[in-house]
């Protein structure tokens, strides 16, 4: 039998979930921003695992930190202390300037973990009614896929026959700041928001957006959760995309590239008065803070810093933005984003043939939504690299029908 793509492909529909519908290459190798299929095919990653490749694939700073704490210690579960959490948490708190992280794996347990402390903290700081503590998130968020974090969401697949959900949800209008103000009542313990929507096909809201909305919690004494999981640590040209707007929020949280594109790290990061309120018993994670996750993290932050990604981040993303702008694409209504977060708008729903053409033309990316096409390559990108990815996108765009 001929082990081809067809046949990796095929084991997956045959023996997983139908959760996904990926786009038909199959990959075996990847170093910096390129990936080889397993014809050994070479393709520049343009969509980094959503944000989580910002580093590049197997970035050897991140391999070498990996396979050390690999080869000395790789979990203790927190009923132990190890001699690597401690270090990566001041580490987080120093960059972040919070007081306190805690750790867990993935993005939606970060979530999960944070809307946890924000309840606790509006019942036994706020003083909210017990069982009624609400939360409000923006329509057409994305925050992850458990069954809490699914009940903030606006989408019909999300949500669909997974209920019953989470009560004591109310959705606003995203980037509509007094619709926030007019949702809060004396039950309200947070607003949950991403600085731009990710998933949501690059939303970014406008510049005073998020000011009013932490003047709003702020007055109405709730919580700012600011989810920045995609955008976060760089993506979108500063550390934190809440930065591009002057306001910080109460609560973080933190994932994708925090795991350097190898383990899954996330956190949330938050003043001692709320996290201080996560007592032993109340909350937990076997994996959450295991010193691999710490080295990997910690290496993570370091190469961020030591490689300037996040400047460089801000100079080749807004160098790609006015490239793509210049091209005037066929069909293309509208480039949007941030650093490198990029939505590029269709005037038809024809982002998921086009995220093939790319493929077939070697450029990994993929449809956020079926009119828009989301470039997010990783954060080493260069100039050149750039130039050669636009030869590409243009040649592609303009053989997309009509
Ligand atoms: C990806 C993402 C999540 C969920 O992260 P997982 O690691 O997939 O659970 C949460 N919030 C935002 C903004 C994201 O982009």
């Amino acid at each position: 039998m001929v082990k081809d793509g067809k046949y990796y492909a095929e084991l997956v529909e045959k023996y997983c979930a139908p959760n996904y519908e990926p786009i038909p290459v199959v990959l075996s190798r990847a170093e910096g921003i390129y990936a080889y299929d397993i014809d050994g095919k070479k393709y520049m990653d343009m969509l980094s695992a959503y944000s989580a490749l910002s580093h590049g694939h197997r970035h050897p700073e991140i391999i070498r930190a990996l396979i050390e704490q690999c080869e000395k210690l790789t979990l203790t579960s927190r009923a132990f202390h190890n001699d690597k959490l401690g270090e990566f948490l001041k580490k987080m708190c120093e960059l972040t300037g919070f007081e306190r992280a805690l750790p867990m794996n993935t993005g939606a347990e970060a979530v999960e973990t944070a809307l946890k402390a924000m309840r606790k903290w509006a019942y036994e700081v706020k003083g909210v009614r017990r069982e009624s503590a609400r939360i409000i998130a923006a329509s057409n968020n994305f925050h992850g896929r458990t069954i809490g974090v699914i009940s903030m969401s606006t989408k019909g697949p999300s949500r669909e026959n997974f209920g019953p959900l989470l009560p004591c949800v109310d959705i606003v209008p995203f980037n509509d700041a007094a619709a926030l103000e007019a949702a809060i009542t004396e039950d309200t313990a947070c607003f949950i928001v991403e600085p731009i929507q990710g998933e949501g096909g690059v939303i970014v809201p406008d510049d005073d957006y998020l000011p009013k909305v932490r003047e709003i919690c702020d007055k109405c004494n709730i919580l700012l959760c600011i989810d920045e999981i995609q955008t976060g640590l760089g993506r979108t040209g500063k550390m934190f995309c809440f930065e591009h707007y002057g306001v910080r929020p109460d609560v973080l949280t933190i994932g994708k590239a925090l795991g350097g594109g190898v383990y899954p790290v996330s956190l949330v990061c938050a003043g001692a008065e709320i996290l201080s309120l996560m007592k032993p018993g109340t909350h937990g994670s076997t994996f959450g803070g295991n010193p691999v996750a710490a080295a990997v993290g910690m290496a993570s932050i370091d190469i961020l810093i030591k490689e300037k990604l996040v400047e460089r981040c801000a100079d080749s993303g807004a160098y790609l933005m006015k490239k793509l702008a210049e091209m005037k694409l066929k069909n293309v209504t509208e480039i949007r984003g941030k650093g490198l977060l990029i939505g590029v708008e269709f005037a038809k729903p024809v982002a998921h043939e086009a995220a093939i053409s790319l493929m077939e033309a070697g450029i990994l990316a993929k449809d956020a939504r079926p009119t828009t096409i989301r470039f997010a390559p990783p954060l080493i990108i260069t100039r050149e690299q750039i130039d050669e990815a636009l030869v590409i996108i243009e040649k592609v765009f303009s053989s997309l029908p009509d």
